[in-house]
């Protein structure tokens, strides 16, 4: 089978250079083999999601001479999809319901005095743990995956947990040092990791590429997969475009936007060959 790749933007702000960079690497990496191209639209998050990025996100691609398939996934059309997922993760017991607030959490834990990891934040400090779905009737309550049973629910299921990373090789998934992570939210019935995963074995994407800053996410999704039965597909984490000053791009940063670039007047190739210096 030919390769599958895909570029999934959440349309919560105008795409930048560094956007222009990733989906293009993704293109790319299907045109090369003669695959297919997927665009993704990420939009679970309906409080920070609007109509008017998803639109500029088909322009600029279009604009980049970047074409993809027909039609695109949309998150937010397939939200039975996710709560299926949901459904089997609590029938295989590795789900438990949190009904904390952000402050409650943070105060639990400055009382331990644990430090933050950079890459991946606080643990959640276990406080829910005990609890279970029955409790949670008609009061409002995210879902935690109960790290310790997960990982050894899925060791039994596959044995080792590993994927195949185009610039590490064979990488052993860690997921235990995330702790208990949230998998809905109490304002958003998914959470990216679960709704990421589901796609990409739902699309039958065989090479995901993403930046680097994504990496780390890859640990769980690895430990989704052994526990949901998904295809494990390939990993490419490229680099991160920076500016000058070394800082990545952001959405917040206007003036490298695909968006104001096209209305200044540079045209195509002048961000492609940007794009070409930076790399
Ligand atoms: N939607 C994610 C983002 O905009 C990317 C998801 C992925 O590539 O796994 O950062």
């Amino acid at each position: 089978m030919s390769v599958i790749t895909r570029f999934a933007p959440s349309p919560t702000g105008m795409l930048h250079i560094g956007h222009a960079f990733s989906a293009l690497f993704s293109f790319n990496k299907a045109m090369e083999q003669n695959g297919t191209f997927l665009l993704r639209i990420e939009d679970i998050d309906q409080n920070r999601c609007r109509p008017e990025f998803e639109k500029y996100i088909f322009e600029d691609l279009q604009w980049l001479g970047i074409d993809w398939e027909k039609p695109v996934r949309r998150q937010s059309e397939h939200m039975e999809d996710y709560k299926k997922a949901l459904a089997h993760l609590k029938q295989l017991g590795v789900l438990y319901p949190c009904f904390c607030t952000r402050k409650e959490i943070r105060e639990e834990i400055e009382k331990a005095g644990n430090a933050p990891h950079e890459s991946y934040g606080y643990m959640y400090p276990n406080i829910c743990k005990n609890r279970n779905i029955q409790e949670a009737e008609g009061k409002s309550f995210a879902l935690r995956l109960d790290m310790e049973k997960a990982v050894k629910l899925a060791k039994k299921k596959c044995g080792t947990l590993e994927w195949n990373d185009a610039k590490r090789g064979i990488v052993q998934a860690a997921p235990e040092k995330f702790g208990d992570i949230v998998l809905a939210r109490k304002d958003t019935p998914v959470s990216y990791h679960l709704a990421v995963t589901l796609d990409d074995n739902i699309q039958n994407v065989s090479l995901v590429t993403r930046g680097e800053d994504l990496f780390e996410s890859t640990h769980i999704h690895r430990l989704l997969q052994a526990l949901l039965d998904l295809k494990v597909p390939k990993y490419h984490h490229h680099r991160l475009l920076v500016d000058e000053k070394g800082q990545r791009f952001a959405k917040r940063n206007k003036s490298l936007t695909l968006h104001f670039l096209r209305e200044k007047g540079y045209s195509n190739k002048d961000v492609l060959s940007m794009i070409g210096k930076i790399m």
